[in-house]
């Protein structure tokens, strides 16, 4: 488990802008599970941070500075940008969005890569269909409450797991979740699955990994999908996971389970985030985010993910915007 020793501010002057070039201020940063498997040099599907540069990931910025005529002062972009409040920039890359759809920082979470994320994992991989039960865990977070939310809309019967009794009523009241398990105070997780699917399980969308998602394999359906999208009950690990064989399972239940990273569906992020968008406008999808104030609050937002310290998109609000 990382902690805040692992972190340190400094300040660094900013350079003159070059033709094509951009100053960003930093509005609001995203903190995500995935940023600690870059803290690690271990080989994944991104390049490992590299100590002493600043981290990168998801960010809101504004222009307050341009020699970029594509990208004029007061334009607000999301990008992936160092952790720094201000950034002077190449102007590639950076996409614009439009304050007047969503409120910015929806760009981070569901209409951005959360909810792509719970949208491809979902619909591609989980297919779900009407009256079939979906199971997903981490289900309190920013890709799951897209996901069961999404599941309700195509008519399933929705199981969320997560691991406090506040999200757990978050899950039920707010979202229409049909039932919820709080996998921190149930004594077995087996019967409690169990039990909250009488019918069985069609699709799991897997966020953590572990007991969690084994107890969810044992009641899966013949036919049944499972999309493997995060494992963060091991993201701390030294060792690698143990647990049980879960072939048996997948061979006698003619079941599919399929890992993904969201950039897998890259070429669709387009219409993915017009139909998430429609949904929002629409009421048809709530949306609850954990803000943070200040940039210095970056490594506590962080680390609480691993403690389970949000319920919906964890983010940091850096500044206002200018414009
Ligand atoms: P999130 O769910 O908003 O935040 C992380 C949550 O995970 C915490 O709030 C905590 O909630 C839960 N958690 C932490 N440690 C846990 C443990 N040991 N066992 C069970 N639950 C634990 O994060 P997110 O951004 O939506 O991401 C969810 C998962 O999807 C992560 O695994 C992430 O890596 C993955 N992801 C994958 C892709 C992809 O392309 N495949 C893209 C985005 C995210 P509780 O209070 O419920 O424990």
């Amino acid at each position: 488990m990382p902690s805040k020793d692992n972190f340190e501010f400094t300040e660094t002057e900013l350079l003159d802008l070059e033709v094509g070039e951009v100053l960003l201020k930093a509005l609001y940063i995203s903190v995500d599970p995935y940023m600690r498997g870059r803290m690690s040099d271990a080989k994944s599907y991104v390049a490992p941070y590299e100590v002493g540069k600043p981290i990168i990931g998801g960010a809101v910025a504004e222009v307050v500075e341009s020699r970029n005529e594509q990208l004029p002062k007061g334009t607000v972009v999301v990008g992936s940008l160092p952790w720094q409040q201000y950034t002077v920039h190449a102007g590639k890359g950076l996409l614009p969005v439009d304050p007047e759809v969503a409120p910015l920082s929806y760009y981070l979470g569901v209409l951005g890569m959360p909810g792509q994320t719970a949208y491809f994992g979902l619909l591609h991989i989980g297919q779900p269909k009407a009256g079939e039960t979906v199971v997903v865990s981490g289900a309190a977070g920013a890709v799951g409450t897209v996901v069961g939310q999404i599941a309700k809309l195509k008519g399933c019967r929705v199981v969320g797991i997560a691991g406090s009794d506040d999200k757990i009523t978050y899950l039920r009241e707010e979202l229409g979740f049909d039932e919820a398990i709080n996998y921190k105070t149930t004594d077995d997780i087996n019967s409690a699955v169990a039990q909250a699917c009488p019918d069985g399980v069609d699709v799991y969308f897997d966020n953590v990994g572990g007991e969690i998602s084994d107890a969810v394999l044992l009641a899966l359906n013949k036919f049944g999908r499972i999309a493997v999208c995060g494992q963060i009950a091991f993201y701390n690990s030294t060792t690698p996971p143990t647990g049980m064989r879960i072939e048996p399972i997948l061979l006698k239940k003619s079941a599919l389970m399929k890992g993904f990273i969201v950039s897998d569906y890259s070429s669709e992020f387009g219409s993915a985030a017009k139909e998430l968008a429609t949904w929002l406008q629409e009421g048809k999808l709530q949306y609850q985010e954990t803000i943070k104030e200040g940039f210095d609050q970056l490594p506590e937002a962080f680390l609480g993910l691993f403690t389970g310290e949000n319920t919906g998109k964890q983010l940091v609000k850096v500044a206002d915007r200018e414009g």
